[in-house]
Order: structure tokens, then C-alpha cells, then sequence
């Protein structure tokens, strides 16, 4: 089994995870309620998909 020769520095690990946080940032206001919702998928406020009702939300 291999394993690490030397532990990875604070900056080291740090800059590897200064990527994991940029996802998040992807959003889209919904034409119908304004409620934030991710690209290409259906609204879970108001379940309506271009401008078309697609789902019952409660
Ligand atoms: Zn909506």
C-alpha cells in the first residue's frame, strides 16, 4: 500500500479546495415566483418549466 512521504501543507490542501466552492454560485431567478433555481431544471416553488406547468406543488 503506498503511502504519503511527506504531509501535504496548509497551502497546499488549501488551494486544492478553493475550487469546491464555486458550484454553488450557479443560479437562475424563476420567471414565475423569482425563487432561485438551478439551469434546465423544473422550479420547486411553483413546478412550472418554460413557462409550462409541469408539477403540483403543494
Ligand atoms: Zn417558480
Amino acid at each position: 500500500m503506498p503511502v504519503p512521504k511527506k504531509r501535504t501543507s496548509r497551502m497546499k490542501r488549501n488551494s486544492r479546495r478553493a475550487h469546491d466552492r464555486l458550484k454553488l454560485s450557479v443560479a437562475q431567478v424563476c420567471n414565475n415566483c423569482g425563487a432561485f433555481v438551478l439551469p434546465h431544471r423544473v422550479c420547486q416553488k411553483c413546478g412550472i418549466y418554460k413557462n409550462e406547468k409541469v408539477l403540483t406543488v403543494n
